[in-house]
């Protein structure tokens, strides 16, 4: 067996990030994103003098209600539990004004099921809910919890729209069809795709590429659709990444060996593919991973992941090409490891 006519090359070296891994590594990439969607957040004006919004929101929940039942009702087709399904298409010019009055007062997030007030009936997301010592409308406490069911009941009945939207999605959803929807949004911004999760930039995927190239100048980038990514001493302890970059088909790849420890005491290598672009241009392309020598091969075959959906997740569901510390020395030569790449559209 021979290497393929390949260029080689000496990857950046290990990009040893002392990162914090317990805490930091499975919020990463995948989990990515949460300042970013906050920041994109903003979507109703301030709502005014607190205690009177919340006064006005008590109101106009009662009314709501009304509203809510009396517009299905009217629309004679849909059954009240068919309801809970409705998409934009419900509620026609109701619900802006109705959601509005689930914006969270702090993140201007929604409020969502399960719905707890303070005492006087303010009500604050649950996310926020988590990081607060008192109510912040009212400063009273917050505990003990108060369920809203009246407000769930509204919430149930009305289309949300996605987290995103003013990134352009025009999806609404039923509230416990967000998160879901949320996780794979396209408008969701892209984080930097650099595994180790110590970068926090985020954007557009047209920024991505200029980021890597402005920030993290030690990845060298390879040309073409067959090279071989070298990573040089894999014997480091600790969890280490080495990363590099591929360019072929005017579209940039980028590859991740990361050595971490998935199962304590038990050191893996987790190898994959990312394209810098969206899942739908990922399924154009497959990749084909091959640890090659001593008379041995390992081969993993597979579709490039999105950086959307970045590389925490395909080591959580060892979604990539995965082998221990043995199997990597049996394939080193002298602590260097030679993984062949190659690309192709499909
Ligand atoms: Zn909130
Ligand atoms: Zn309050
Ligand atoms: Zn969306
Ligand atoms: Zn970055």
């Amino acid at each position: 067996m021979t290497l393929p006519p390949a260029r080689q090359f000496t990857g950046s070296g290990p990009q040893l990030e002392e990162m914090s891994r317990p805490s930091s590594a499975g919020a990463g990439a995948g989990a990515g994103g949460l300042g970013a969607g906050k920041a994109g957040g903003g979507k109703h004006g301030g709502s005014g003098g607190a205690a009177a919004a919340a006064a006005a929101a008590a109101a106009a929940a009662a009314a709501a209600v009304a509203a809510g039942v009396s517009s299905v009702a009217g629309s004679g087709s849909a059954t009240p539990s068919s309801a809970v399904s409705l998409t934009s298409a419900g509620l026609p010019g109701q619900s802006p004004e109705l959601t509005a009055l689930f914006e969270c007062p702090v993140c201007f997030d929604y409020v969502l099921p399960p719905i707890l007030q303070c005492q006087a009936g303010h009500l604050v997301c649950n996310p926020c809910r988590q990081k607060l010592s008192c109510c912040p409308t009212c400063r009273g406490p917050l505990t003990p919890s108060i369920r809203n069911l009246a407000m769930e009941k509204v919430a149930s009945t009305l289309p949300f729209p996605c987290k995103y939207s003013s990134a352009g999605c025009l999806l609404t959803l039923h509230h416990s069809e967000k998160p879901d929807h949320e996780e794979v949004c396209e408008f969701r911004p892209y984080t930097c795709p650099c595994p180790g999760a110590t970068c926090k930039w985020h954007g557009s995927l047209e920024a991505v590429m200029p980021h890597l190239m402005h920030a993290h100048k030690s990845i060298t980038t390879l040309q073409g659709e067959d090279i071989v990514f070298l990573a040089t001493d894999i014997n480091l302890p600790g969890a280490v990444d080495w990363v590099m970059m591929q360019s072929c088909f005017s579209h940039h790849f980028m590859l991740v060996l990361e050595k971490q420890e998935k199962y304590e005491g038990h050191q893996q290598f987790f190898a994959v593919v990312l394209l810098i672009g969206t899942r739908k241009q990922a399924e154009n392309f497959a990749y084909r991973l091959e640890l090659n020598g001593n008379r041995r091969r390992l081969t993993w075959e597979a579709t490039p992941r999105s950086i959307h959906d970045g590389v925490a997740a395909a080591i959580m569901n060892s979604d990539c090409l995965v082998f221990d510390t043995s199997i990597a020395h049996l394939f080193a030569d002298n602590g260097n490891l030679g993984i062949n790449v190659t690309i192709s559209m499909c």
